[in-house]
């Protein structure tokens, strides 16, 4: 088994014959447990009899942030804005480093979010609209095989990310977002053991798997910020936030998609939709500091 201190890696070589190096990676921030649990299942039921390659998991990357109980490491770093991180630097910049090496080696790679303690996100998977033409097809057969109900292509600027270090590495990568909400979601983790299983057949890992009857829709959007989900409708002041939209639904330009009020009630300051569309997150923890993100509508 891969060797390192700062977190648990797990690789299975198959027996069936050569193939792809898969990557799936889980708990980058340190609050989400549907990716996690997902690798540990992953792990349980892969075959290496069955297996051509090889599958590297590591279920829980942020060690320091889930020890925590929060997205950022000890060192209040976000794991997600640290990549391609420093081998001497803090425990989130040395995470980052390690991993770095391993995205740079794999064939494939997957990451698995959620929403965390704050947020629940419509199920999706995402990957950058890279340059390189190959990985972008790639990218993009990768996310629909991954089978939930939204494939998302969003801007390659964005930097310090798992997926900007595969970026600069040529590597095909995607990343996935189901629920949240401080909870785990059963029917998050099963969706991503069966999307990793539908990539890896789809990488001729595994035997084909029956076609999913789920046909998922694919956006794109090449404007700059797109896919930074934490700068969206920022609350206008520090409160409590109280939705009046659901995950899921959908809102006209200008329509309300909660308040956030002081602790008399005597303030509330509404937060309109910035555009037509679906609220495809939502933030569920109550308490929100002035500027924190309270939904992205796609
Ligand atoms: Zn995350």
């Amino acid at each position: 088994m891969p060797d390192n201190p700062l977190f648990q890696h797990h690789a299975i070589r198959g027996r069936r014959g050569e193939g792809p190096t898969l990557l799936v990676i889980a708990g980058v921030h340190g609050d989400e447990f549907e990716g996690p649990a997902a690798c540990r299942r992953l792990i349980a039921e892969t075959e290496p009899d069955a297996l051509s390659g090889n599958l590297h998991v590591i279920p829980m990357a942020n060690e320091s942030a889930c020890r925590c109980r929060a997205r950022c490491g000890s060192d209040g770093l976000d794991l997600a804005r640290t990549f391609p991180g420093r081998a001497g630097g803090s425990i989130t910049e040395r995470v980052a480093h390690a991993l770095s090496g391993i995205i740079r080696e794999a064939s494939a790679f997957i990451d698995l979010h959620s929403g965390g303690t704050i947020m629940e996100v419509a199920p999706l998977s995402g990957y950058m609209l890279v340059q390189d033409a190959g990985v972008l097809e790639r990218q993009r057969d990768l996310a629909r095989a991954f089978g939930l109900p939204l494939a998302w292509g969003t801007s390659a600027a964005l930097d310090g990310r798992s997926m900007s270090e595969a970026r600069d590495a040529g590597v095909p990568a995607i990343y996935a977002e189901y629920l949240g909400g401080a909870r785990c979601s059963e029917e998050g983790v099963a969706a991503y053991v069966e999307g990793c299983r539908r990539v890896m057949a789809l990488l001729g890992m595994i035997d084909p798997m029956p076609p999913s009857q789920l046909v998922p829709e694919c956006v794109e959007d090449t404007s700059p910020g797109s896919g930074h989900m934490q700068i969206c409708h920022p609350a206008p002041m520090e409160g409590i936030f109280v939705p009046s939209v659901q995950l899921g639904e959908e809102v006209r330009r200008g329509q309300p998609l909660g308040m956030v009020v002081d602790y008399l009630g005597a303030e509330q300051r509404s937060i309109p939709a910035e555009r037509d569309g679906r609220v495809i997150v939502l933030r569920t923890y109550p308490r929100v500091d002035a500027g924190e993100s309270v939904g992205v509508i796609l």
